[in-house]
């Protein structure tokens, strides 16, 4: 290779230059109005993010973690409650079911990445009450075998699509599928704001009157105190950039499934390499938050890309909840423990030219050919 060329694993500076003058007019006029708190502009963002999902409510809310803990509240979680999550997640998904003085019980992933069905069965006892599907890297979990175990066994869904806003299983957009499903606009999400910010839809109008009064302070519509609550809002001026983002977001999607069909084409032969699975894959519409692959000698792989300035990540900093000792979790998912030696994440986000994809792919190649 003689090309040289920086790829960062993710350029949050271009995330801003990309809509600097929208982003300069909308904090102009919402200041201008001095708009700040559960404004129209928010009113208007829920609006435009359910419409976007066809689900009946939206919320945003003060980010996709406490996102999480809403949703759990809201649908009835309670102390003791045994509630089943895939360890392939950010600690954020445990440590909400933690926050409701519920047992997070961690379950494996399948060879998509997925919170595994079969695994979800194997954990359940007579004190599990929910499953709490990860929508992970821009995919949705099979959510027919989900559902099906959740059915005969009377437990409650809820999702943490955080990574997977537009992503679908046959044509169903994940956070769509459970009790309350829940979206982070973390600058590096799909969907990202310049700041902490969040969502969480339902289909229930019971759940969204909870959580209409759980993210602020308990009040109801008429602004009356009629439960605990806590301070969990989305920022009307992260709405308001939020709604005009969300207006371009399908090309940004489109971008991020050209980009993973580039990767495929370009690597899909090298046989040391796990690829995500492919844009077209059957139920499946992905999003590729991430394109996380499995590689052999990963590590070397991972040396070798930053010696020729490719920014590469291994997800939650290489290591799954279960690898969290002082959290007191004993079990080790056997595919996600053999995964965590092996999975890497490739730059993906539309800050990628197509020479972009094109040199990482290549630095790729040139590692498994010498
Ligand atoms: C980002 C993320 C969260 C937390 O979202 P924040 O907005 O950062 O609080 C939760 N779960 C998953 C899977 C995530 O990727």
């Amino acid at each position: 290779m003689t090309e040289v060329r920086r790829v960062p694993f993710f350029n949050y500076p271009a995330l801003f230059e990309r809509d600097e003058a929208q982003i300069m007019a909308t904090l102009k006029d919402v200041g201008s109005r001095g708009a700040y708190i559960m404004q129209r502009d928010l009113a208007e963002f829920e609006e435009e993010l359910a419409a976007f999902l066809d689900v009946r409510h939206a919320f945003g809310v003060s980010d996709g973690s406490n996102a999480i803990t809403i949703a759990l509240v809201a649908s009835g979680i309670s102390p003791g409650d045994e509630v089943i999550l895939p360890s392939h997640t950010f600690i954020a998904t445990a440590a909400a079911v933690h926050a409701v003085d519920a047992v997070p019980v961690l379950a494996d992933c399948s060879p998509d990445h997925m919170l595994s069905a079969e695994s979800v069965r194997s954990l359940i006892t007579d004190k599990t009450r929910a499953v709490l599907p990860v929508q992970l890297n821009g995919r949705t979990c099979d959510m027919d075998a989900i559902q099906a175990v959740a059915d005969k066994h009377g437990l409650t869904v809820v999702e943490d699509a955080a990574q997977a806003l537009g992503s679908r299983f046959r044509g169903r957009c994940a956070g769509t599928f459970g009790s309350a499903g829940t979206f982070s606009f973390y600058p590096a999400k799909l969907l990202g704001c310049l700041g902490d910010g969040g969502g969480l839809v339902t289909n229930s109008d019971d759940i969204a009157d909870q959580v209409h009064m759980l993210r602020d302070h308990g009040r109801d519509r008429d602004g009356e105190i009629r439960r605990w609550g806590f301070n969990s809002r989305l920022d009307n001026l992260q709405a308001a950039i939020l709604k005009f983002k969300l207006a371009k977001f399908p090309q940004e999607i489109s971008r991020r499934r050209e980009i993973a069909g580039r990767y495929q084409e370009l690597l899909g032969d090298v046989p040391a390499l796990q690829l995500p699975p492919p844009p077209e894959d059957g139920d499946h519409f992905d999003v590729y938050q991430n394109y996380e692959l499995e590689a052999e000698n990963r590590d070397e792989l991972q040396a070798h890309l930053a010696a020729a300035n490719v920014g590469t990540l291994v997800q939650w900093g290489g290591t799954p909840v279960h690898g969290f000792k002082e959290l007191g979790f004993t079990n080790a998912p056997e595919y996600t423990e053999a995964m965590f030696r092996r999975c890497l994440m490739l730059p993906m986000n539309t800050s990628l030219s197509d020479e972009d994809v094109d040199y990482v792919a290549a630095a790729v190649r040139s590692f498994y050919d010498a």
